[in-house]
């Protein structure tokens, strides 16, 4: 199990869940946060200080949102950034690109 950052994040990114998070697993896009997948020890703590409630443990994502499980696991991957595994976030592991999921979810936003 992981936890995965949907689309409330965008635009919002106010990085309260990077803050608490214990193994620093939460990395910053353009426009939102990304959980690593494989850094994540599921331990519930960023999603209980999330102000939009845009995080959610994979298994229980919203059906509207399930592409951003993929989105959050492909952010670290070849398709984005090529990070690989970092095994936590720096200064270095810091980008303005984001996932096309995320690029797509927030021009239609802007659409509507
Ligand atoms: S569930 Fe815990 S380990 Fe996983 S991203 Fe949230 S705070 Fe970090
Ligand atoms: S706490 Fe929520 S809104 Fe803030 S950066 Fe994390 S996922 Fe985005």
């Amino acid at each position: 199990m992981t936890y995965v950052i949907t689309s409330a994040c965008i635009n919002i990114k106010d990085a309260a869940c990077q803050t608490v998070c214990p193994v620093e697993c939460i990395y910053e896009g353009g426009m939102m946060m990304y959980i690593h997948p494989d850094e994540c020890i599921s331990c519930g703590l960023c999603l209980s200080v999330c102000p939009v409630d845009a995080i959610f443990e994979d298994d229980d994502i919203p059906a509207k949102e399930i592409a951003f499980k993929a989105a959050n696991a492909e952010f670290f991957q070849a398709v984005v950034t090529g990070w690989g595994s970092p095994g936590g976030y720096s200064d270095r592991f810091r980008s303005d690109l984001d996932h096309p999921t995320v690029r797509e979810r927030a021009l239609t936003t802007i659409d509507n």
